[in-house]
């Protein structure tokens, strides 16, 4: 075994369980980022549930691991194989699943196979690791608390206008995944249904050679991955900035924020109480003033 490697599966120590599946995450590009863990539960794993057992076999051969039992799970057999998997951990057998890259149940196949290993009463323990979602999003630099992860939009630009358009007035980031081939149409849809001016990061190729993050206004977007044909290759997770406050407009805010406005409300002056939650939510702290002396007002409660 690669050395390196050899020493990361000996810091594991763990003995795993029988009759446990254990869900586990495998590297996004970079092989390095396998973790100590998951290398132990392919070492001892009695069955190893891949999506292509091809790419996890290459995986594996590149950590120097030879899976005792290698499988296909995929989205087409996952109600059968998920049967045979309950029969297995019946048996007291140690099982893992992957998907090709990532995390597993996440635009992958995987939740079936834990829905009905769950409603059969065994254990599952996730293993956790990269996902393309999380990795965009810890170096996206956008400050909105909250976001929304949607996987893939639909393939035709109908059916995607209308998902988008659901986002118009979102207070979130949207996350989606999209296909290279798709990704100028999918932006000028985001341009005409979102405007050209919401805010769009492209986070291409990530942990690879050619990782790529851009961040523009969605029409400057659209220009540069158009001009590129480079931006238009390997894979892709776009970031849709949260819709910008609109001034006075309380139903624009989420209810979280006007809990936190009013209760901070209640026991500092109004210009701290809204400039807390403004830091706190990452809504427009103008608007939370006002909204913030309004409700005062109406209480008939002064600073
Ligand atoms: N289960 C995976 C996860 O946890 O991220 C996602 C699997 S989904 C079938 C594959 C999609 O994830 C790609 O089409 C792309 O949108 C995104 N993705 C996966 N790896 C990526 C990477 N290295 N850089 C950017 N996007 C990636």
């Amino acid at each position: 075994m690669h050395a390196s490697f050899a020493h990361l599966l000996e810091s594991a120590k763990e003995s795993f369980s029988s009759g446990t599946l254990y869900v586990v995450a495998t590297p996004i590009g970079n092989l390095n980022d396998i973790s100590a863990r998951a290398l132990a539960s392919f070492n001892q794993a009695d069955i190893v549930c891949a999506e292509d057992t091809r790419v996890t076999g290459q995986m594996l051969s590149a950590y120097h691991i030879h899976a005792k039992r290698l499988v296909s799970l995929r989205e087409h057999n996952e109600r059968h194989m998920a049967e045979q998997v309950i029969r297995w951990l019946a048996e007291g057998k140690m099982v893992v699943q992957v998907s090709d890259a990532g995390t597993p149940a996440i635009s992958d196949p995987g939740a079936r196979l834990v829905e009905a290993v769950r409603a059969a009463g065994h254990p599952v323990c996730p293993l956790p690791g990269a996902s393309a979602v999380i990795t965009a999003l810890s170096a996206s630099g956008f400050t909105a608390n909250s976001f929304l992860f949607h996987g893939f939009l639909p393939a035709k630009s109908g059916e995607r206008r209308k998902t988008l358009l659901t986002w118009l007035n979102a207070p979130h980031l949207t996350v989606c995944y999209e296909a290279p081939h798709r990704i100028v149409d999918t932006l000028s849809d985001i341009v005409s249904e979102l405007g050209p001016e919401r805010r769009v990061m492209l986070a291409r190729e990530l942990t690879k050679t050619f990782e790529t993050f851009r961040s523009l206004p969605a029409n400057e977007l659209l220009a540069w991955v158009s001009a590129d044909s480079n931006q238009q290759r390997g894979e892709i997770v776009l970031i849709i900035d949260a819709a910008p406050a609109r001034d006075g407009d309380d139903d624009s805010l989420p209810e979280h924020t006007l809990r936190i406005l009013k209760l901070l409300a209640a026991e500092l002056p109004t210009k701290q109480a809204a400039s807390l939650t403004a830091s706190i939510t990452g809504a427009n702290r103008k608007q939370l003033y006002e909204l913030a002396l309004q409700q005062k007002q109406g209480t008939g409660s002064a600073d």
